[in-house]
């Protein structure tokens, strides 16, 4: 089937109004019959398609040169080449006009303006690709800032044959050179401008091409990590170190995840095979600390004044400090459990995971105080069982819980459980006494509110907790004598370089640890 037919055929035959109106033209619908199997054909497609686009476009191809077209031998298939032919038509002819233009302007006067710079494809250098280069923000080029006058405005330095354009290969190599610094960071570009290495456009373009690429695949990649950090709630290492603990078989499975906060991660699982020296409670609690580390930096005041772990905390990197919390929170809840204190129970502590009993049943967390609704009666007695683990906790355990409120206390099997210790510290703390003072205010005013009437006050709980005596009748006097007293601590750890083992206001004087 060859080709002669028209571009345009208004008068081609009869069709639907839009043919007519159709700015590329009507297709020729003149005389094809063919049988059905010839339609459906590819081949016939093809040619068909073959077809219309020699009808367009015949000018384009009857010019045209260059690399792509010969003029005898065209494929049209490729609407990506055609549109190159196009382009290329397009900018020859934009270049002529441009030349046109400037001879007329300049015409024989001795001082010319160029027009170089307009031109779309370059006499010198066709595949330049000066615009792809210049895809960098170009005021931060360090090359143009060292030498902001390495080629002129108008294109070239020089005399007759030592004439020197901006596309002389030294100067674009250097140029080239330069601006792989602009290149994503971890791209590694080595010191090419020290070496005075000329890389040329071909090889630049295509490190450019790389560094993109890659660029994107690493954002990629990044992206898909965040997002199953996120849906996962935990990193990579972390879990292989959970994927562990189920291949050792310590754990069955891990079923899902209890709660997501700002600092941990909390999973359910089953429990496996007890052990001669471990017993594995049939259900679990993994408590993952987050490696995120920004959320621990306004943890510090609990932990780098806790002489426990002082010395420790200055020569620590932030993941080892992470690892911190989850061994503090270790260490409080075996004193609380060696206390009697009903809390989780400790079953094994893996860099920054802690493996804990499930205080639930069935995949199913006992609820927070807050949220679980109490008879009058077990109201009262999930008071008096608190202030009971408190007075425990502070004497027994030498702890203030630190953050202790209805939101860390679970209600399960008729009584209150205590979790969340990791921020807990010794009443001698430098604020050990104002965080005790904190857990009062919480819990005297959730009782009271929950219709409590022998519920104490703030003050009157702390006094009954830690054994002080202060009897300030009002918050900030209260307070301030908290203060005084933990002051007195630290001036004694000061002068004497140890601290009180307790605290008494009673008149008597303060104990200290000899
Ligand atoms: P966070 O520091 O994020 O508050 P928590 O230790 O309070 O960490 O745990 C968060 C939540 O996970 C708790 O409110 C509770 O619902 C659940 N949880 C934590 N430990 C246990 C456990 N041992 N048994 C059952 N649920 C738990
Ligand atoms: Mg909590």
């Amino acid at each position: 089937m060859d080709s002669g037919v028209a571009a345009a055929a208004p008068d081609a035959g009869p069709g639907p109004t839009w043919q007519s109106k159709c700015p590329w033209g009507a297709p020729n619908t003149t005389s094809i019959s063919c049988s059905l199997a010839d339609v459906m054909s590819e081949q016939l497609a093809k040619e068909l398609q073959l077809e219309e686009e020699n009808a367009a476009f015949p000018e384009v191809v009857a010019v045209a040169e260059g690399p792509f077209i010969t003029g005898e031998n065209i494929d049209t298939s490729s609407d990506l080449m055609l549109a190159q032919m196009l382009q290329m038509e397009f900018d020859r002819e934009y270049d002529a006009q441009l030349r046109r233009e400037e001879k007329k302007i300049n015409g024989d006067s001795k001082v010319s303006i160029s027009f170089e710079n307009y031109r779309k494809v370059h006499p010198y250098d066709s595949d330049s690709s000066e615009d792809e280069v210049d895809w960098q923000d170009t005021r931060h080029d360090p090359y143009r800032a060292d030498k902001p006058t390495t080629t002129p405005r108008r294109g070239f330095v020089g005399k007759g044959k030592d004439i020197t354009t901006k596309h002389d290969e030294v100067v674009c190599g250097r140029k080239n050179t330069a601006r792989m610094e602009n290149f994503a960071p971890e791209f590694q570009v080595g010191d090419g401008i020290g070496m005075d290495l000329k890389l040329s456009n071909q090889v630049f373009n295509a490190l450019k091409q790389h560094a993109y690429s890659e660029e994107r695949r690493s954002a990629r990649l990044h992206e898909k990590k965040e997002h199953s950090t996120a849906e996962k709630a935990v990193d990579p290492k972390t879990r292989l170190l959970l994927y562990k603990m189920v291949n050792a078989g310590m754990l069955e499975t891990i079923t899902g995840c209890i709660s997501t906060g700002k600092e941990s991660v909390v999973f359910h699982a089953y429990g496996g095979n007890t052990t001669e020296d471990k017993v594995i409670p049939p259900e679990c609690a993994i408590k993952v600390f987050k490696t995120t580390l920004n959320e621990f930096k306004n943890r510090d005041k609990y932990i780098k004044d806790d002489y426990r772990f002082k010395d420790r905390f200055s020569k620590l990197n932030p993941r080892k400090i992470i690892r911190m919390w989850a061994e503090k929170e270790m260490h409080n809840l075996t004193r609380m459990q060696n206390a009697g204190i009903p809390c989780p129970e400790v079953v094994i502590l893996k860099k920054h995971i802690l493996v804990m009993s499930f205080i639930g049943k069935d995949q199913i967390p006992a609820p927070k105080l807050k949220d679980v609704t109490l008879s009058s009666e077990d109201m009262k007695k999930a008071y008096y069982q608190t202030l009971n683990m408190m007075q425990q906790l502070y004497k027994e355990c030498n702890l203030v819980h630190a953050d202790l409120s209805e939101y860390n206390m679970l209600w399960h099997d008729g009584k209150v459980w205590l979790i969340d210790v990791s921020q807990s510290v010794e009443p001698t703390h430098p604020h050990g006494l104002e965080f005790l003072f904190r857990d009062c205010r919480n819990v005297a005013q959730f009782f009271q509110k929950g219709g409590v009437a022998e519920a104490l006050n703030e003050r009157e709980l702390f006094n009954a907790v830690s054994g002080l005596n202060i009897t300030a009748d009002n918050e900030v006097d209260f307070q301030a004598e908290i203060e005084a007293l933990e002051k007195m601590n630290e001036d004694h750890v000061q002068n004497h370089g140890k601290k009180l083992s307790t605290f008494s206001s009673d008149g008597d004087p303060p104990i200290f640890d000899e």
